[in-house]
């Protein structure tokens, strides 16, 4: 009987635990009760424009289980009629906050990044992931960029691909500043 109680307590604990989440500024603070419903990555067009970003990593909640905890007046929408849904973001820094389908208006979405804790959900599913990009980074092997502490990079494939032109060794050694410029933006 006492393990029941204790279980019991516990789940009482963890369906009215809150975690939080903010926008870049702090502006704006999000709220969720934990777990989050699902989580995943979104490579579709939409997304990867709206976040400027390879793809966003989501999390998807009951609407009943997330909140504005602070900064309602900060935050701005846009409506994209072509996907039928609707972008929310802080007016002040930009940051994406609120990602909600007509299709699933039970549904939100927010961006994992947003919070530093955990949210109870480990994104291992993938949308639109026909469209993942081939400058993605997919977790090759990384190694240090010599004369650049704190970069790392990617080593060439094979010997017969092609450099790419914005190598900072490969500008070092065929020529000026100017030069690079024109390579980089001749593309
Ligand atoms: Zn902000």
């Amino acid at each position: 009987m006492k393990s029941d109680s204790v279980n019991e307590r516990a789940a009482a604990n963890l369906s009215s635990r809150r975690v939080s989440g903010r926008c870049l500024c702090g502006a704006v603070e999000l709220e969720i009760d934990f777990p989050a419903f699902w989580a995943w990555h979104d490579h579709s067009a939409a997304s990867r424009l709206a976040h400027g970003a390879a793809y966003a990593t989501y999390i998807g909640c009951w609407r009943k289980h997330a909140r504005v905890a602070k900064g309602r007046g900060s935050i701005a929408r846009f409506e994209d009629a072509k996907t039928e849904s609707t972008r929310s973001f802080c007016s002040r820094c930009g940051t994406p906050l609120l990602y909600e389908r007509k299709r699933s208006p039970h549904m939100v979405n927010i961006p994992r990044a947003l919070f530093t804790g955990r949210t109870g959900r480990e994104p291992r599913y993938h949308v639109a992931i026909e469209e993942l990009q081939d400058w993605t980074y997919t977790g090759e092997r990384l190694v240090p960029l010599k004369g650049y502490p704190g970069i790392v990079r990617e080593r060439p494939k094979s010997r017969r691909r092609a450099r790419d032109v914005d190598d900072p060794e490969f500008f070092h050694r065929r020529g000026t500043q100017e030069r690079v410029l024109t390579v980089k933006f001749s593309q």
